[in-house]
């Protein structure tokens, strides 16, 4: 089985490389970031490496580092390797290949909700983009299937993200809560792609949190330019 998953195609220049790892990928911080940078042609010195807290912090960078109380990383350095780490939570990859900004999400429910989108395309727009050109991928996350929540969680979404599940519990849609958020800040449906893969679901796949609970390993997801 593959041990990762190649995202370049999906986005309209050669040189970007983005891909996730999968559950067959040995999780072992930090050399499993610089694996799968290598295995994506990208530089492992390069690499830009948050320590996430489900906040909406975003930091512009502009070296390699590792950055504290982190969930959204954004460039215009082309030499730099972005990377995040998941298992529910989205992964969301911005690219804007006329300006050359990119940018890389970790948003789970409280990020979304405290306004990691907003500011994430705020910091591409301070360093040149235009969210008009940006190209985004929603990468393998829970869903709407698996992404049941209590009330005090579903009383935070529009209800029309919310459907009701068995014994009532409420069934959250985080990727069409994100789309419409982006497609507010300007960035244009067509170029928004939902890789409609759910993390809990597919066992053999991902990982995913909440199925495996306090143990499950992660997914490392990377983007850069080679
Ligand atoms: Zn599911």
């Amino acid at each position: 089985m593959r041990q990762y998953s190649d995202f370049s195609p999906f986005f309209p220049s050669n040189e970007i490389k983005a891909g996730i790892s999968l559950k067959p990928f040995p999780y072992f911080p930090p050399e499993d970031r610089k694996r799968l940078a290598i295995s994506l042609k990208l530089d492992p010195k390069q690499l830009v490496i948050p320590l996430q807290v489900h906040s909406d912090n975003v930091a512009i960078c502009t070296k390699p580092k590792v950055k504290k109380n982190t969930d959204g990383v954004v460039t215009n350095k082309q030499d730099l390797v972005l990377s995040i780490q998941v298992a529910d939570c989205i992964p969301i990859f911005l690219v804007d290949p006329v300006e050359k900004v990119f940018g890389i999400i970790h948003a789970g429910w409280r990020g979304v909700v405290c306004g990691i989108i907003q500011r994430s395309v705020y910091a591409t727009i301070q360093i040149g983009s235009d969210p008009k050109n940006l190209n985004v991928l929603l990468g393998p996350s829970i869903r709407q299937c698996c992404f049941e929540v209590g009330h005090d969680v579903a009383r935070q979404f529009d209800s029309s993200y919310i459907t009701r599940g068995i014994n009532g519990r409420s069934m959250v849609d985080l990727q069409s809560i994100v789309i419409y958020q982006l497609e507010k800040l300007g960035v244009k449906n067509k170029k928004i792609i939902d890789l409609k893969e759910c993390t809990c679901c597919q066992e053999k796949r991902y990982h995913s949190f909440r199925r495996d609970g306090k143990d499950a390993g992660r997914m490392i997801a990377i983007l850069g330019w080679n």
